[in-house]
């Protein structure tokens, strides 16, 4: 494959940044890539596991001689990461993030490039999973993935393209959006329903002090389906629920009108009121599919079945 970069720095080799970086790496995609982080166990972690070539905590050593930088912290880190890598980086080097938040993001980082604002694109890949760090990292996590890119009138086409190939030689599928419509649209169908489950975990918490038999500890398969997303790192969801805030809010009063329209025909006793709001969400949720990853895992169950 061909190269996407000659030297790549991965700042925050998490989830995402470490299975870019061992994605990239085993497609042979790149020449080196360097990891940047805050912790030192973690950068060895990444190390060991073969997701970067090198780890670096000091941003002149990290930042020089680099041709592309992505940068993968929580959302709130992102603008700080960037200013101290950007005056160490070469004129030429390309910058983009991971953040699943946007409007913020792309408007921090074209005041911190100024000048070189034009060689930022946002990027924000759709997958992922309730596990954090360079340990939690997969070489297949993004491939078939969505990656949305929110270029704007500041960014160069140039960094456009490369950013688009970078992701595709992951194997992502690239669409590119207004950062306003992707904040938008996430608030709806991610922020949202995180928000909503870790609410629901603490509910049934609250519900349970003070009792002898605990609610909790008969939690099954619906409980557990729906709050598996609230095990998700607290840290990266606290910077989500501040950078996305407007859209976030948003998204809450809908649920809300949508909640209290079935909390409504609950104290009414109003059967078909309740059928008919349960029917309407049925035939939605049925025509969404499953979630990739499960799609994956039956993909593979049936392949072995076959024997292949
Ligand atoms: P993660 O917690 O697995 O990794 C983040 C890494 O950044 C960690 O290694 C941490 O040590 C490092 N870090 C934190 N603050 C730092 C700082 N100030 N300087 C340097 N390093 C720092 O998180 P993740 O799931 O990989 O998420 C990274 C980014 O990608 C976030 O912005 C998140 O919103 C976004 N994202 C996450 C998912 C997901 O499902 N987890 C999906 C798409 C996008």
């Amino acid at each position: 494959m061909r190269r996407v970069a000659d030297r790549l720095v991965i700042a925050g080799v998490g989830l995402i940044g470490g299975s870019l970086g061992l994605a990239l790496r085993a497609r042979d995609a790149v020449g080196e890539v360097i990891g940047f982080g805050r912790s030192a166990s973690n950068l060895r972690i990444a190390l060991r596991r073969g997701l970067i070539d090198r780890a670096e905590r000091d941003p002149v050593r990290a930042a020089r001689d680099a041709d592309l930088v992505l940068v993968a912290v929580p959302v709130q880190a992102i603008a700080p990461v960037i200013g101290a890598l950007a005056p160490n980086l070469p004129a030429s080097a390309i910058v983009t993030d991971a953040g699943s938040v946007k409007g913020p993001v792309v408007a921090a980082a074209a005041r911190i490039l100024g000048a070189g604002a034009g060689r930022f694109c946002g990027s924000h890949p759709i997958a992922g999973t309730e596990l954090s760090g360079a340990r939690a990292a997969r070489v297949h996590l993004l491939e078939g993935q969505r990656c949305v890119l929110t270029p704007t009138a500041s960014t160069a086409p140039l960094t456009r393209r490369r950013v688009r190939t970078f992701w595709e030689a992951a194997g992502m599928r690239v669409e590119e959006m207004a950062p306003a419509a992707h904040d938008r649209i996430f608030a709806l169908v991610s922020h949202l329903p995180h928000v909503a489950a870790y609410a629901l975990v603490n509910a049934v918490a609250d519900a349970d002090k003070g009792r002898g038999r605990r609610a909790l500890a008969y939690a099954a398969g619906g409980f557990k389906d729906w709050t598996r997303i609230a095990s998700s790192s607290p840290e990266m969801w606290r910077d989500i629920c501040l950078a996305n805030r407007t859209e976030l809010l948003r998204a809450l009063e809908r649920f809300a009108s949508a909640y209290d329209r079935l909390r409504h025909a609950i104290e009414l006793g109003d059967g078909e009121a309740i059928a008919a709001e349960l029917d309407r969400a049925q035939a939605i949720r049925r025509r969404l599919g499953a979630p990739a990853a499960r799609r994956a895992v039956r993909v593979t169950s049936r392949r072995r079945a076959r024997g292949a």
